[in-house]
């Protein structure tokens, strides 16, 4: 899938956009502070229905302004065309319409047009705490499977009900074991149902990237030291053959955690817990990476990324590099700029871009205070 034409109504500083892009790379530079990335956010948004720098629709609304509308004409694979459209005003709250019909939920948008994003807020994920690094994995396997994404809601939402309903009755030393018991029991069946669904996605799709993962750090950092992943779960022990992991494995951990959880009060077993460990040479890279070496592991997620969206979906996704020469240095962009080439539409965002010969497929745009302008 491939964006052909952008339009932006009061989104972020632009206040009225209209943008024919290239089918295969697209430049976009100014100075700081008018709008580049807010240009990436924009295809993002169409994508997964929000931007990438909140989790507020509100702040992708033009200050002073009561609506927002982003809208793509994209052509698919085969040829057809299709138009996503996202509007949002205060009072109707956001809508979403995918070839002129309404969608119910984002969720039913999520995944028809698979993007990658790269953004200096990404070290997050090799850097920052385990939840940094579900949200990495949620939102690829997410977008790679609408099974798994309406497992994870329901998941969340029987989590947030089972641990309101332990907050309730334990915790803080207060101790009522013998009424919520039932109800408690009722909620650890719905909730292994769908941890165990979760787990064994999560499991499966470490398990099958490993090699991947190895091959492009190798690419990236030009070195041979050994990057490994791995999932960490109480359910370790059966990692070798996800299947294992069965709503019956997952009650029985919950029933050895039964103690520890009245006394905090909260849920301490499921996929809301776990973490994605990152070695390098058996080094923990989050506690004991160097900087370069945090940056060639997230380039190489990041690849590992449009590999395997390119593998599920059969379309290659929409590549997002916002500010990506001044987060890595030029051997490395160079690099990782000339592995994306043709393994998705890209958008490369930077101050300042050395010319590229004009192409058909490439586009360069100037950016100006919320206006763009076509360089070539
Ligand atoms: P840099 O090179 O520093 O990353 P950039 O070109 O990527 O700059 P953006 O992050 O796109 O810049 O932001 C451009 C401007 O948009 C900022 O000055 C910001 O204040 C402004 N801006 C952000 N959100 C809104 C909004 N909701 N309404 C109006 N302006 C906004
Ligand atoms: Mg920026």
């Amino acid at each position: 899938m491939i964006i052909r034409k952008l339009k932006l109504l009061n989104f972020r500083n632009y206040a009225q956009l209209e943008l024919m892009v290239a089918p295969a790379q697209n430049f976009i530079c100014g100075s700081n502070a008018r709008g580049k990335s807010n240009l990436l956010e924009a295809i993002y948004c169409l994508s997964l229905t929000r931007g990438f720098r909140t989790t507020a629709d509100q702040d992708l609304l033009k200050f002073g302004a009561d609506s927002f509308e982003v809208s793509g004409e994209y052509v698919d694979e085969r040829g057809a065309g299709h138009t996503v459209t996202i509007y949002f005003q205060h009072e109707l709250g956001k809508q979403i319409s995918l070839d002129r019909k309404r969608l119910q939920s984002h969720a039913a948008l999520v995944g028809k047009i698979p993007v990658v994003l790269f953004s200096p807020e990404s070290h997050r994920i090799t850097a920052g705490p385990p939840a940094e690094r579900r949200k990495f994995l949620d939102v690829l396997l997410s977008q790679g499977s609408s099974a798994y994404l309406a497992d994870l809601q329901e998941y969340n939402r029987i989590l947030r009900q089972r641990n309101a309903l332990l907050a309730q009755f334990y915790g803080n030393g207060s101790n009522f074991p013998d009424r919520p018991a039932g109800t408690l029991a009722a909620w650890d069946e719905s909730l292994a149902l769908y941890g165990c669904k979760i787990l064994q996605a999560r499991y499966r799709f470490v398990q099958d990237s490993v090699e991947f993962l190895q091959q492009a750090y190798e690419y990236i950092s030009a070195s041979s030291h050994f990057l490994q992943f791995a999932y960490r779960s109480p359910f370790d022990a059966l990692a070798r053959e996800p299947e294992t992991i069965t709503p019956q494995s997952f009650m029985e951990r919950l029933g050895e955690y039964r103690a520890r959880e009245k006394q905090r009060g909260q849920t301490l077993v499921g996929p809301h817990r776990d973490d994605l460990e990152l070695t390098i040479d058996d080094v923990d890279l989050r506690r004991f990476g160097s900087r370069g070496e945090h940056k060639s592991v997230l380039m190489a997620l990041k690849m590992l990324e449009a590999e395997y969206l390119k593998k599920k979906l059969d379309t290659a996704p929409i590549i997002l590099l916002d500010d990506l020469i001044s987060e890595l240095d030029e051997t490395r962009s160079r690099q990782c700029l000339e592995h994306f080439t043709g393994r998705g539409q890209l958008f490369v965002s930077a101050v300042s871009l050395k010319d590229e010969p004009p192409s058909p497929d490439t586009a360069k745009f100037q950016i100006e205070a919320g206006n763009v302008v076509m360089k070539h």
